[in-house]
């Protein structure tokens, strides 16, 4: 009830007493302390309803926070795992960014070094430059059908008996021409 329903119900029951309950509801007891023309949510068929139907809250939210800890307690157990195998590669991976660094400034050290001998070498001697010159190799590898015996008889057909496989390729040499 409100308070206007609340003081209408005390006006009609002298002696009565208009007071509150703890969710801000205005009530009427009687001067026999029973409650005089209260809300229908006071009776006893709907109170017991509410009180049951506040138990099972109870009892779903206490499921519920059980619940949750399980939750917490399964993804702690799987990505802590996860979490450190992560960590491991990034500490590897951030040893390795840590490498190649110092192998750059190695690198640009040595580039220095070498732009300076050019100079001077430029200097005394004229300048140079380096041509790139194509050449035809030759590499020798046992052979793969006779094992480099050369077959029986030296017959071994892909060798013709001499146990080796030459190949040819052509690479790129770099030859260092005075202007
Ligand atoms: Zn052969």
């Amino acid at each position: 009830m409100n308070y206007q329903e609340a003081s209408e119900v005390a006006k009609r029951n002298p002696g009565s007493i208009l007071s509150r309950d703890e969710s801000g509801e205005f009530y009427v007891r009687g001067p026999d302390g029973q409650p005089v023309g209260g809300s229908p949510l006071k009776s006893p068929g709907l109170a017991h309803e509410l009180k049951e139907k506040e138990t099972r809250i109870a009892q779903l939210e206490q499921e519920l926070s059980k619940l949750r800890l399980h939750v917490d307690a399964e993804v702690e157990s799987r990505l802590k795992p996860r979490l450190e195998s992560i960590e491991a590669e990034w500490a590897h991976v951030q040893k390795v960014k840590t490498q190649l660094q110092q192998q750059v400034d190695q690198t640009e050290t040595s580039l220095r070094k070498l732009r300076l001998l050019e100079a001077a070498y430029a200097e005394r001697f004229g300048a140079a430059e380096v041509k790139e010159v194509s050449v035809t190799v030759e590499s020798r590898d046992v052979c793969s059908r006779c094992g480099g015996d050369g077959g029986v008889n030296g017959g071994c057909g892909k060798c013709d008996g001499t146990g080796w496989a030459i190949s040819q390729r052509e690479t790129v040499r770099e030859e260092v021409q005075f202007k």
